[in-house]
C-alpha cells in the first residue's frame, strides 16, 4: 500500500525519471496518492509558478499541484518549461507562485 502514484493514478515505475527528448520532461512525475490528497491541504492548490531566473511560467497538473498543497517539501526539484531542465525548490530555489510565495515552502 504505497502512498504515492504517477499522475496518472498508475503505480509508480522504476524508469519514470527517463527524460522525454522532446518535451524534457520526465516519463512520469510522481505523486501522493488520490486517497492521501484527499485527507486535506496546508497550502492552496497552486498550478503556476514563475523561474525567477528567466521569467517564465510553468502550469503543472491538478495532480501535482494537490501534492504540493498537501506536502510542501514532497518534490526536491521542479521543471521549466523556459529552460527546460530541472531546478531545486524550496527556500533557496528559484520558483515563485503566481502569489508570490516560493514553491516548496
Ligand atoms: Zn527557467
Amino acid at each position: 500500500m504505497s502512498k504515492t502514484t504517477l499522475t496518472d493514478g498508475s503505480p509508480v515505475t522504476p524508469d519514470h525519471r527517463e527524460i522525454n527528448p522532446a518535451t524534457g520532461q520526465q516519463k512520469g512525475y510522481v505523486v501522493l496518492s488520490a486517497e492521501e490528497r484527499a485527507k486535506g491541504f496546508v497550502r492552496p492548490v497552486r498550478r503556476t509558478y514563475v523561474h525567477s531566473k528567466c521569467g517564465v511560467a510553468t502550469t503543472m497538473g491538478q495532480a501535482i499541484a494537490e501534492t504540493y498543497a498537501r506536502q510542501p517539501d514532497f518534490y526536491s526539484g521542479t521543471f521549466c518549461v523556459g529552460c527546460r531542465p530541472h531546478f531545486p525548490v524550496g527556500e533557496d530555489g528559484e520558483f515563485v507562485w503566481d502569489d508570490g510565495s516560493k514553491v516548496g515552502t
